[in-house]
C-alpha cells in the first residue's frame, strides 16, 4: 500500500490560524462576523485517492475525525470496492464476485463522503489539486494516497493473467482463474503455486496453496494433482517478514517445496 498525507495551502492557513486563535478570540470574541470569517477560513478539504483497504478504512476513520465545517472527497477507479484478501476464494469458486464487492456510492453517501469515480490520472502537489482521467479537477488542502500496488508481471516474461499464470490479486484475475480451476478438476495435473522475488507480501501464496488442496480434496481430484511450491523467500515461511511461526510446521506441509536455493525442501 502506498500511503501519504501532502499538507496543502490551507492546511498551513490552520496551523497558522490556530496559533492566533487565541489573539482573535480576544479581540472579537463578542464579532459574529469575525467567527463567521473563522469558521470559513479553517475548513478544509480532504480527499482520500483510491476505495481499497486502505482508502477506504482512512475514508471513514477521517469522517468521525473531522469538523462538521470540513469537506471529504474519495477519487476511485470506479465505484465498486472490493475485498481483496478474498479473491483466492473466488478462484476455486468458494465466493463469487457479488459475495466480496461493495457498492460504494450507497454508503459513502451516508456518511457524507462525495465520491468521484473517474479515477486520477495526476497529482499535481504544486496546485493542491489532482487531475481525474475525464480531465476535471478535484483541488484538496490534505491528500491521502492509498492506490495499492503496481502489479510487476512484466518483470518475468510469461506471468501475470495476460501471459501463461494465474493471479488472485485482482478480483478481475481470480474470476479469470475460476474457469481455468474448473478445467483442472475436469482434467487433472501438475500444479505450482507460488510468488516471486520482490513480491512484498507472499502470505497469499501459502494461503492459496492451501485453498486450491482443500478445493482439489473435495473435488476428490487431489491425487492426480501433484502440488509444488516455489518460492524465492530464504526459508519456508519467512513472508517477506523473516518469519511467522516455526518454519519447521510450514515444511510438513503435503506438497513439494523449492526455495530461492532451488533445492527442494523435505515433504
Ligand atoms: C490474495 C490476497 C490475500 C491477502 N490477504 C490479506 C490478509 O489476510 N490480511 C491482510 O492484512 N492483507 C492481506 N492481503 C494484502 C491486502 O489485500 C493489501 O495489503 C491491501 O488490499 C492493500 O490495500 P490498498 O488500499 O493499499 O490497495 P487496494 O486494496 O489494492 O486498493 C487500491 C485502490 O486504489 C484504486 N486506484 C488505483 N489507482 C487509482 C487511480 N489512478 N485513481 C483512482 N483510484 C485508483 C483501485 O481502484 C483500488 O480501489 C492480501 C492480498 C492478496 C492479494
Amino acid at each position: 500500500m502506498l500511503s501519504a498525507i501532502h499538507r496543502g495551502r490551507y492546511g498551513r492557513q490552520v496551523i497558522e490560524t490556530d496559533r492566533h486563535l487565541s489573539r482573535i478570540k480576544d479581540d472579537s470574541l463578542e464579532s459574529g462576523k469575525n467567527r463567521a470569517n473563522w469558521m470559513e477560513e479553517t475548513m478544509a478539504h480532504i480527499v482520500v485517492l483510491g476505495a481499497g483497504l486502505g482508502g477506504t478504512i482512512m475514508a471513514y476513520e477521517m469522517r468521525e475525525k473531522l469538523r462538521a465545517s470540513d469537506t471529504l472527497t474519495v477519487i476511485n477507479q470506479g465505484t465498486t470496492y472490493s475485498f481483496v484478501p478474498s479473491n483466492p476464494w473466488v478462484a476455486v469458486g468458494w465466493r463469487d464476485r457479488d459475495d466480496i464487492t461493495v457498492d460504494l456510492s450507497t454508503v459513502f453517501a451516508r456518511r457524507k463522503i462525495a465520491l468521484r469515480p473517474e479515477g486520477a490520472r495526476k497529482v499535481l502537489p504544486k496546485e493542491n489539486r489532482v487531475e481525474l482521467n475525464d480531465g476535471s479537477f478535484v483541488d484538496y488542502d490534505y491528500l491521502i494516497i492509498a492506490t495499492g500496488p503496481d502489479l510487476a508481471f512484466d518483470e518475468v516474461p510469461g506471468l501475470g493473467p495476460d501471459g501463461y499464470t494465474q493471479s488472485v490479486c485482482h478480483i478481475d484475475h481470480a474470476m479469470a482463474a475460476r474457469p481455468n480451476f474448473d478445467a483442472l478438476v475436469k482434467k487433472p495435473g501438475p500444479v505450482i503455486v507460488g510468488a516471486i522475488q520482490g513480491a512484498s507480501c507472499y502470505g497469499p501464496a501459502y494461503e492459496f496453496a492451501f485453498i486450491l488442496d482443500t478445493a482439489l480434496r473435495r473435488a476428490k481430484v487431489r491425487d492426480q494433482v501433484p502440488m509444488t511450491f516455489v518460492t524465492p523467500e530464504p526459508y519456508v515461511g519467512h513472508l517477506g517478514l523473516d518469519g511467522v511461526g516455526a518454519p519447521s510446521r510450514c515444511s510438513k506441509a503435503p506438497c513439494a517445496t523449492v526455495t530461492s536455493s532451488g533445492s527442494p525442501m523435505p515433504r
